[in-house]
Formats: structure tokens, C-alpha cells, sequence
């Protein structure tokens, strides 16, 4: 494992384009925002429009809009994901002479019919299709690809959660890098992208916990170096539900932009602002002198 201390701080807000921003999307650009700025570092926004299928049309640049409305400035060109097929094309191939990727032609309900054990994230593989003579190609079907996982635990030490590990095999699953309908899929991308912006520093929202056990296995297989994590807490709805399009969080009210940055200040354990009236860029100044990811707790927290 590499760890990237001696480098320059690099951190990133990475929004997938299949919305507005919301509330908790805003919490997460603050902070990532802020811890890049308190290191003195950078902070890239980069566009992860690797689902068209579920994306908004428009909603790429009007996240950039917001981000701008919010002064939240980013440094460099933004990334995106949609134009970067050939390099992760190429760390697919790489993972094929490593030997540890295979073809898989299962649908839903052929693994429904395995009876698969649930994991931390949906189903364990059964692995059907990874023993190459059992494996039922279908030639009018696409292949998705999965990559082999081992029986090992993959943990780390996050800077809000603290350490969390899990057993690939027991808990995940051989997983899928390309999808049978040809799109890549989120873990691979995200490692590829993460390592070539060379980013030292992730900071996102605790959906994403889940997935960085993956990660670090990609990054060991690709030979590439681990980040720091630090997964915030999730902001929810009445129902104890995580705001997001599929609950309906409302984009952000941009006639109450002092209003919102405020309230995810609060939440981001900020200490009381000195005055009452401070545009977005001036809280967004006062709180880089002030920040201090120890005083984020992890626990979600309700926001109506
Ligand atoms: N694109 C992901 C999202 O919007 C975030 C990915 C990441 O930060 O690693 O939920």
C-alpha cells in the first residue's frame, strides 16, 4: 500500500450529473472544498457522467452554475468521465492479463435463481460465470465484466468513521467494472480518475463507504496509490431517508444561498459565525481559517 503524505494536497467534488444539487451535495462540495483549501491545496471538480441512461440533460452545467453561485471555485479544467473511455478500456485490459477479470452473462434473475446471500451492497455473485466451463455464453448478449475477489479483508482508517474493513468475498462479491449494456461502471472509473488526478485527499458522502473496500482492491491490483477517505455524514428526510433524486430533495434555493451554507457550516461543526450577514464567499473564507474535519461527527442527521 502507498500511502501519499509527502505530496501536495489534491482533493475533488465528483457529482454525477443525474440531478440538481441538493442539500447534501452541497455539504459534501463544502467540505471537500474546505479541507483542500485548509491544506492549502486543490480542490477539482470532476463530472461523473458515466450513466446516461440515468442522467438529467443540462443537469452537468447547471451543477457548475450552482457551485459558482455558491463561490465555490474550482482550480483547473473539469473532468469528465464520458470522454475517457480509452483509459479505462486500457486498465480493463490490464486486468485481463493479470488474469483476474471474467466474462459474465448472468441476468438478474439468473442469479436471483442461484439463491445468492445479501451483502453489504445487494447481492453476493454466485460466481457462475467464473468458472470458464459452466459459464452459458449467450451470443446475443453482451458480456458484463467482473473482477475476481479474494477472500481477505480490505480496511482502512477513515477520518470521520474512523476504520472500516470488509471481507470482499464474504461481503461483496466478485463486482462488476463494465456493465452488460456497455457503460463502465463507477468503481473503476472512480479509481482510474482518482489515481490520474493524483488525488491525496477523498471526501464524500457515507453512501460511498460502502464501495472503498473496492477501491482499495482496484488500486492494488492497477498498482496505484490509495488516497485518504473521509465519508461525511448523511443528511436525510423525515422518513430517516438519505436526500437524493429518488427521495425528492429539492434542488438548492438560490435566494437563500447564505441561508443553506449556513446550515451545512453547522453541520460541518463549524463554530459560530462573528458576524450575521456574510455572503457565501466570505463564509467560505472565514470558515477555511476555522476548519477542522475532527469536528464532523458521523452520525446522519435530519434536514427538512
Ligand atoms: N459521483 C458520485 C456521486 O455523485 C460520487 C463519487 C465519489 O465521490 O467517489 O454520488
Amino acid at each position: 500500500m502507498i500511502i501519499t503524505d509527502s505530496k501536495p494536497y489534491i482533493g475533488r467534488f465528483a457529482p454525477s450529473p443525474t440531478g440538481r444539487l441538493h442539500i447534501g451535495s452541497l455539504l459534501t462540495a463544502v467540505a471537500s472544498f474546505l479541507d483542500a483549501r485548509f491544506h492549502q491545496g486543490t480542490w477539482l471538480v470532476r463530472m461523473e457522467d458515466l450513466d446516461p441512461p440515468r442522467e438529467m440533460a443540462g443537469a452537468a452545467d447547471d451543477i457548475l452554475r450552482t457551485l459558482e453561485a455558491f463561490s465555490l471555485m474550482w482550480d483547473g479544467e473539469v473532468m469528465y468521465q464520458s470522454r475517457r473511455d480509452e483509459v479505462y478500456q486500457a486498465a480493463l485490459e490490464q486486468l485481463q492479463q493479470q488474469d483476474v477479470i471474467y466474462p459474465c452473462f448472468c441476468s438478474r434473475k439468473d442469479i436471483a435463481a442461484a439463491e445468492p446471500v445479501m451483502g453489504v451492497d445487494g447481492w453476493v455473485y454466485p460466481r457462475r460465470c467464473e468458472d470458464a466451463s459452466l459459464r452459458k455464453v449467450k451470443v446475443d448478449k453482451q458480456a458484463a465484466w467482473r473482477v475476481r475477489v479474494p477472500d481477505a479483508v480490505f480496511g482502512f482508517d477513515d477520518a470521520i468513521v474512523g476504520h472500516y474493513e470488509q471481507n470482499l468475498a464474504q461481503q461483496v462479491g466478485d463486482f462488476v467494472l463494465k456493465r452488460a449494456d456497455g457503460w463502465w461502471a463507477y468503481q473503476l472509473a472512480v479509481v482510474m480518475d482518482d489515481a490520474e488526478q493524483g488525488m491525496t485527499h477523498v471526501v464524500r458522502g457515507q453512501d460511498l463507504l460502502v464501495s472503498t473496500p473496492r477501491q482499495l482492491y482496484l488500486q492494488q491490483l492497477l498498482g496505484l496509490p490509495q488516497p485518504h477517505y473521509a465519508h461525511l455524514p448523511l443528511l436525510t428526510n423525515a422518513e430517516g431517508e438519505k436526500w437524493s433524486k429518488q427521495t425528492l430533495a429539492p434542488a438548492l434555493n438560490q435566494q437563500n444561498k447564505e441561508v443553506l451554507m449556513n446550515q451545512v457550516l453547522d453541520i460541518l461543526g463549524l463554530p459560530k459565525r462573528p458576524e450575521s450577514q456574510m455572503s457565501c464567499e466570505q463564509l467560505l473564507q472565514w470558515a477555511t481559517l476555522y476548519w477542522d474535519m475532527s469536528q464532523v461527527r458521523p452520525e446522519a442527521r435530519v434536514v427538512v
